[in-house]
């Protein structure tokens, strides 16, 4: 079935490398009559650390949705790496994709969400290697090491074998983090992962994702509202209200010396 019907003519065209990693390209989404993007353009390059912030409502977390195809786009086009997530191609021409092309592109993408998500039935050993067993067809005892280095990385590696339940809310999240990771993806999103803690698990999480930032070259898009973190570990910040972008810049910029009225109020109210 048709995600979007104005494809724009050309815009497949370029070559993979000469383009943004994520490219959004007059993305319509609806729900219902709430129009909640109205033809949103932007880009993130590969690499790039990309923070969304905003008021509540601001369709941030609906940026980060139709990028992991939980949801469909109405209109225009997201691109990642050179490849349509709505589109395909096929004898050369551009078809609706189907559900495999939508695994092979959705694999570049990992993603943590506020609530984590985890399986509650497997241990943590599972969680992080089902997918790349299943998903990238690697072997169990490849996985498992994987997981425990991943797990070392989140500070986690004598929780193996406990079960979601067992675990805190940020150790949850880290392990949420790990499994994410687990996958090799070339992106990292985020959403809002440590609106759901305690605030004293808040910075354990945060502390994690300073070190993924600064030890690795994964593209990251984030929607936080922890406007320090965002200052530490952005490239880029997008200043969202009502579906489109009213300011964006480097969060020195933004956060020190924002030029737009929405952004200025925004912050009062947040910070
Ligand atoms: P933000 O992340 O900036 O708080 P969201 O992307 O979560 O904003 O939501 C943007 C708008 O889309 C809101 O008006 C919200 O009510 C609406 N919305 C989000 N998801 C759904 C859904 N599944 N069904 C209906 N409306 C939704």
């Amino acid at each position: 079935m048709p995600q979007s019907d104005n494809l724009p003519a050309g815009a497949a065209g370029h070559a993979p490398g000469e383009e943004p990693l994520i490219r959004f390209d007059k993305v319509v989404k609806r729900f219902g009559r709430n129009v909640v993007l109205r033809e949103l353009d932007f880009t993130v390059d590969a690499g790039e650390r990309v923070t969304l912030i905003g008021p509540s409502g601001s369709g941030k977390t609906t940026i980060l949705r139709l990028l992991m195809t939980l949801e469909r786009v109405n209109g225009g086009v997201i691109w990642v790496n050179g490849d349509s997530l709505s589109h395909m191609r096929r004898n050369g021409r551009l078809v609706p994709a189907n559900e495999k092309h939508q695994r092979e592109v959705r694999k570049k993408i990992g993603m943590v969400f506020q609530q984590f998500n985890l399986f509650p039935n497997m241990s943590v050993r599972r969680n992080i290697t089902e997918a790349p067993v299943h998903t990238l067809g690697i072997s169990r005892e490849e996985a498992d090491q994987r997981a425990e280095e991943l797990l070392d990385m989140v500070g986690l590696r004598q929780k193996i074998d406990a079960h979601p339940t067992q675990l805190s809310g940020g150790q949850q999240q880290r392990v949420a983090i790990a499994r994410a990771l687990a996958m090799r993806p070339q992106i990292l999103l985020l959403d809002e992962v440590t609106s759901a803690l305690d605030p004293e698990l808040v910075a354990g999480v945060l502390d994690v994702l300073r070190e993924i930032a600064r030890t690795t070259d994964i593209t990251m898009l984030s929607v936080t509202h922890e406007m320090a973190f965002a200052k530490d570990v952005s490239h880029r910040v997008l200043m969202f209200d009502q579906g489109r972008i009213v300011e964006e810049g480097p969060p020195e910029q933004i956060f020190g010396d924002p030029h737009e009225e929405r952004t200025k109020e925004f912050l009062h109210a947040v910070l």
